[in-house]
């Protein structure tokens, strides 16, 4: 049975191999006779998954000693919230409005610490990125927090902003969700980031913060003690209970990807590769039709979320009952900008994109 190829924005599809892994030990996982949802998190058998998942997490994106990873909850918008609790120290915080999510971060960040816009692309609807040279970034700024990929509106940092050749101290705070571990990741330019995992890394639920050392232990007096980073950290991410079963799905997903080549590459460096290669051949096909188009700067196009519009609106529904029959799901655009979006993240083959390429291919000439 082959199933659909399945574009959701998150929760995501996941790979095949994973599910089908998981599946064969839900029941009893490596002869302990318990499945990993029914184990204490403080067993042996639970430890070795979670300390495995850690390992092969730090490897993938090479994520230097000094920084800590931590496996949380409460997805990218509670740390919208944690960040600042942890790092703002009640001050001020530059935002670089990209897209919809930025946007979320800077107004709840509002609630603790004085939130400011350096920088919007909103006069453009969100289609380019606030060029850095342009952001307003305060002397007494106690962090500045970008969005490296805007899924809502396919917008991708495909570098991360150089904060000290600015002529900012400040660190830097990523919201990389939506394509962690689709590209490697320059730790000499970041404070912190974090995603949460039902994007590209596994279920919701689990929600992974990478943080520098030298930035914990400074979190506000109120700051809720289970989101407090540095007592999690000292906790080994188990001062409450974590995720577990998210952690042992995002452990084989790293296993996944470890094993992925392309060519000499192998993974994420590989996995880099070939999601460039797919997000070109979509992009290449939406460039040349008559029918659709996307709207976002080619410098900045993500790789992973692709919006795009039929000029013929009214024939969206055609459009999306016509996808389904050739089993290409969840291709409708986020409500808040409407149209189509296909998030072809790391879990999406080549053979899913090319699926859609002559859907659309052929969906046009029936319109002719
Ligand atoms: C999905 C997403 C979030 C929100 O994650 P939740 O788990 O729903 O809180 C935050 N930021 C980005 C970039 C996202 O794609």
């Amino acid at each position: 049975m082959t199933r659909p190829f399945n574009f959701s924005a998150g929760p995501a599809a996941m790979p095949e191999a994973v599910l089908q892994q998981a599946a064969s030990e839900m029941l009893d996982w490596h002869g302990s006779g318990m499945g990993v949802m029914e184990m204490s998190h403080r067993g042996k058998e639970f430890i070795s998954i979670y300390e495995q998942a850690e390992a092969d997490f730090r490897e993938l994106l090479a994520v230097p000693a000094h920084f800590k990873i931590l496996f949380m909850q409460g997805g990218g918008l509670a740390e919208n919230a944690i960040v600042p609790l942890n790092l703002s120290g009640g001050g001020a915080v530059d935002f670089v409005i990209s897209g919809s999510w930025s946007e979320k971060s800077f107004k709840e960040a509002g609630k603790f610490c004085t939130a400011r816009v350096a920088a919007t692309s909103q006069a453009s609807q969100f289609t380019q990125l606030p060029a850095a040279s342009s952001w307003q970034l305060g002397a007494d700024s106690r962090y500045v927090h970008v969005c490296s990929n805007e899924t809502i509106h396919g917008v991708e940092m495909h570098t991360l902003p150089d904060l000290k050749a600015l002529g900012c101290d400040a660190p830097l705070v990523v919201d990389f969700s939506s394509h962690v571990a689709s590209r490697p990741v320059d730790w000499s330019r970041v404070g912190l980031a974090f995603g949460g995992a039902q994007k590209n890394l596994g279920p919701a639920g689990l929600t992974v913060v990478v943080v520098r050392e030298d930035l914990m232990g400074q979190a506000l007096p109120h700051c809720p003690s289970a989101f407090d980073y540095q007592l999690v950290a000292r906790n080994d991410s188990m001062y409450n209970t974590p995720p577990t079963y998210g952690i042992y799905m995002a452990g084989l997903v790293f296993q996944w990807l470890k094993a992925q080549r392309e060519g000499a590459l192998s993974g994420v460096a590989a996995m880099e590769q070939r999601n460039a290669a797919k997000a070109q051949l979509l992009y290449d096909f939406l460039d040349n039709s008559q029918l659709y188009e996307n709207r976002v700067a080619k410098d900045c196009r993500s790789r992973m979320n692709v919006p795009f519009y039929l000029r013929d609106a009214s024939r969206n529904e055609a459009f999306l009952a016509g996808a389904k029959t050739r089993g290409l799901l969840q291709l409708k655009g986020h409500k808040s900008v409407g149209g189509m979006r296909a998030s072809i993240y790391n879990a999406m083959p080549m053979a899913g994109v090319q699926a859609l390429v002559q859907y659309l291919r052929d969906f046009e000439h029936t319109q002719a």
